[in-house]
């Protein structure tokens, strides 16, 4: 799953500079160079995996420790009373980037950034019926 032209594996590889904030043999974490909100930073498996999906387990622990310290971090830092924690994954859900990334983005009161406008189904059998299609699809 190798990209030699993928921007965050050269930002890994100290082709391409970036604000590192948080490094572990196989993670990396730095500021995010358009930030929704100032203070938002990427966590990234070192390795080149293109979604969430491709991740294999035996990295989440260390993924998930390291988005835990960043987020207290940015929290501290930027005094942020809030923090979402985000993916994007394939280009239908906004993915730019096709090296899996957490976004760790600091919120505050009236920030004024909105994201998760809810829906709704048409009734109760239509999510039901959703529910177990996706039950049956998990393997
Ligand atoms: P996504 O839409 O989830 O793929 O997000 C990609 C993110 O990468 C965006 O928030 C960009 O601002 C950010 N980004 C792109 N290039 C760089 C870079 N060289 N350094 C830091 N962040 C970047
Ligand atoms: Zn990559």
């Amino acid at each position: 799953m190798k990209d030699p032209d993928c921007i965050f594996c050269k930002i890994v590889r100290g082709e391409i500079p970036c604000a590192e904030v948080y490094a572990t043999s196989r993670v990396l974490a730095f500021m995010d160079i358009g930030p929704v909100i100032k203070g938002h930073t990427l966590v990234i498996p070192k390795e080149h995996y293109p979604t969430l999906l491709d991740i294999p387990n035996d990295l989440g622990e260390e993924l998930l420790d390291a988005i835990k310290r960043v987020g207290r971090g940015v929290m501290e830092a930027t005094n942020a009373a809030g923090l979402n924690v985000g993916m994007n994954n394939h280009a239908a859900a906004g993915q730019v980037v096709f090296h899996a990334h957490f976004h760790v983005v600091p919120r505050f009161p009236d920030d004024g950034f909105k994201l998760w406008p809810p829906g709704k189904y048409d009734d109760m059998e239509e999510m039901e019926r959703l529910a177990a299609a996706i039950r049956q699809q998990i393997k």
